[in-house]
């Protein structure tokens, strides 16, 4: 049986999720692809990271529901017996509006997927990893967005202020379990080329963007893969509580 670290990779059957799923494959993880109603394109990058030699398995759950995150880490013990990494990558955006027209129901599920499934994901994971609980150390990236920062006005301000809670659990988490083995960071990525903009509304956001970005072109999914990789990798093993801008400069 293979002693391989395991990376559960939440949204890991699109677009950057399934760019991570793929580079930590081939990176030596075992990974567990986690998505939330596309059982074909999680299949799809289950597949792919089988024929190229390595192991992964499909995992549904929506992480805006308690009981899917705790079935979905059951399903990771049974599947590896081990969790060495968590990367908290599912997220949604939604219809471009003003906050004057947006409704308690939109708010309270943009911070439930967002905000409060990466916290309980993460919990989830301490659980298993931290040293305080018998376990060997593990390493968490949460995915922010420049939104944090640039606060995405006339689009999705409760997205952007999701994001921005995101960065400082990043901090605030990474500080409490430094001690204990885990080391949490995020990164922030820029303008993306993901279907995220078409569930958005605003299909062709990635291109009309591209020129206000100073590399004037929008960023891969593969790109913003690399940069995870690198801090889930002991290359980063004294690197806790940073948030890397993965945008081109925006
Ligand atoms: P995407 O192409 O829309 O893919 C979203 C992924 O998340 C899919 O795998 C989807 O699963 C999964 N997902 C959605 N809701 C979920 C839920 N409730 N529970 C579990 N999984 C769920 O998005 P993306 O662009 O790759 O975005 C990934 C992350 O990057 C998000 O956190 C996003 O906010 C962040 N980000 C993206 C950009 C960008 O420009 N694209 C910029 C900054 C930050 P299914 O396939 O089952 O639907």
């Amino acid at each position: 049986m293979s002693d391989a670290p395991v990376v559960l990779v939440t949204g890991g059957s699109r677009g950057i999720g399934a760019a991570v799923c793929r580079l930590a494959a081939r990176q030596g993880w075992r990974v567990a692809v986690n998505y939330a109603s596309n059982r074909k394109a999680a299949d799809a990058v289950v597949a792919a990271i089988v024929e190229g030699g390595g192991e992964a398995v499909a995992i549904e759950g929506d992480v805006g529901k308690t009981a899917d995150i705790a079935l979905m880490f059951a399903a990771v013990d049974r599947h590896f017996g081990r969790l060495d990494g968590l990367v908290n990558n599912a997220g949604i955006v939604d219809q471009p509006q003003r906050v004057d027209e947006m409704s308690a129901e939109r708010i309270e599920s943009m911070l439930r997927i967002n905000v409060t499934g990466s916290m309980l994901c993460a919990a989830e994971a301490i659980r298993r990893m931290s040293r305080r609980h018998g376990g060997q150390g593990g390493v968490i990236v949460n995915v922010s967005s420049m939104a944090a920062i640039l606060g995405s006005a006339t689009q999705y301000v409760d997205y952007a202020a999701s994001k921005a809670a995101i960065d400082t659990f990043t901090v605030g988490l990474s500080r409490e379990v430094a001690g204990e083995g885990i080391r949490v960071n995020a990164i922030r990525p820029g303008i993306i080329e993901t279907d995220l903009h078409a569930s958005g509304g605003l299909p062709d956001r990635a291109r009309e963007m591209a020129p206000s970005v100073p590399m004037q072109r929008a960023g891969t999914p593969e790109e913003v893969a690399d940069a995870i990789l690198y801090l889930l990798s002991p290359s980063a093993s004294y690197v806790t509580g940073a948030i890397l801008n993965v945008s081109g400069g925006r």
